[in-house]
């Protein structure tokens, strides 16, 4: 017999509540019955965003929601600035390209955050710029991104702000409206511990002038239209019903625990996460700028990364990621995000110490889960 433990920054483990809501028959979605699930979500959603701006659900994982900030703020030839500091970064650039976007591109070292200030030249220098695109939390290499201090620069121009919080959201804090972030996009297999198939954008008064500007050709992700239908309390094409009827249910436990408790409890795991590294002697892959919802270490030397994930998941049942592109190999990646607890933590350390042991990997057995034990016991 193996037990599943899931800890990857997507998807991640769903709440029996969840899985629950999900087995229940089908209802139809232009009823009254769905629309009061739909307008609660929306309301649980707009919580969650922390805005008081429309949060728009689309059915498609999150690079749709990404797709759709694109083609709705921009049109072909206009120019944009993108944030690329990780394989998230870049799917910006190859959204943009697709649609010939012109871009100024501000390449990050991976592991490291953006610097505001660097934002705030570019602009500067060109103030052709309509919109700028980065990550909360650049899942690829674990870091997350100062969206206050970036808002900030950013509200100096003319520029919108768009933001990819789709492993971010509901994990480490987003204060959409108080910090002026115009474009926010999620997903929903990450901090809102949902399975995969939704994507979800919510756009301030400011970007809905350039929606309304936008020259780009779209048919199934026009915000327009689903603006129409959203003021129904409908959505333009049929529902994901039973993702929707999941995201409600996830919401209610979200705002139950409260906002501050669930960016404490991700801040939680990931110091007794980033302590086990420290503790074991391995080397965080972005300590200056380490996320609270995931945790990217580099594999140490003479051990076999891609093995190392391998065996954890075929042998033990214990699913951590393993780096993307040019860290495949060299970094592997514990989630602590959405529904992932102290326990499930303690679990996946205890295989890592385990596997890294049987690898030859030198350390005192018990030492990363000593001091992970540490930090959950302050
Ligand atoms: C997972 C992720 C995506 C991609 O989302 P999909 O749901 O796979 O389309 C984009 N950006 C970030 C930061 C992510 O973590």
């Amino acid at each position: 017999m193996k037990k599943e433990y899931l800890l990857t920054p997507g998807p991640t483990p769903l709440p029996p509540q969840v899985s629950l809501a999900m087995a229940k028959p089908i209802i139809h979605h232009r009823t009254p019955q769905f629309q009061e699930i739909l307008k609660e979500a929306s309301l649980g959603l707009k919580w969650a965003f922390q805005t008081d701006n429309d949060v728009f659900i689309i059915s498609s994982s999150g690079t749709g929601a990404m797709e759709a900030a694109v083609i709705n703020l921009l049109s072909g030839g206009d120019t944009a600035l993108v944030v690329q500091g990780g394989k998230f970064g870049e799917r910006w650039t190859e959204i943009a390209k697709a649609y010939g976007i012109a871009l100024e591109i501000i390449n990050v070292e991976w592991g490291k955050a953006v610097s505001p200030e660097e934002i705030s030249k570019k602009l500067k220098s060109n103030p052709q710029i309509k919109a700028v695109f980065t990550t909360l939390c650049e899942t690829s290499t674990g870091v997350d991104n100062d969206i206050r201090a970036i808002a900030a620069v950013v509200k100096e121009s003319s520029a919108v702000l768009v933001v990819d919080a789709i492993s971010g959201l509901g994990a480490v804090d987003l204060k959409t409206d108080a910090w002026g972030v115009d474009v926010v996009v999620a997903g929903s297999q990450k901090g809102l511990m949902l399975p995969p198939g939704l994507g979800f954008i919510s756009l301030s008064a400011r970007a809905w002038k350039l929606v309304e500007a936008s020259k780009s050709s779209r048919y199934y992700l026009d915000l327009r239209k689903a603006k129409k239908a959203l003021d129904k309390n409908d959505t333009p094409f049929t529902s994901s019903i039973t993702l929707v009827i999941a995201l409600n249910e996830a919401l209610k436990m979200m705002q139950q625990d409260g906002l501050e408790n669930i960016f404490k409890r991700h801040r939680v795991m990931a110091d007794a996460t980033r302590a086990a590294m420290q503790a074991l002697g391995l080397e965080l892959f972005a300590p200056l700028a380490a996320s609270d919802g995931v945790t990217a270490v580099k594999v140490p030397a003479g051990i076999d990364g891609e093995k190392l994930v391998k065996t954890m998941r075929d042998t033990y049942g214990v699913t951590i990621a393993g780096g993307q592109d040019e860290l495949k190999g060299k970094v592997f990646r514990i989630a602590h995000m959405g529904f992932i607890a102290e326990p499930d933590i303690i679990m996946g350390l205890s295989c890592l110490e385990k596997v890294l042991t049987q690898m030859g990997y030198k350390f005192t057995l018990g030492s990363g889960l000593a001091a992970a034990e540490k930090v959950f016991l302050k």
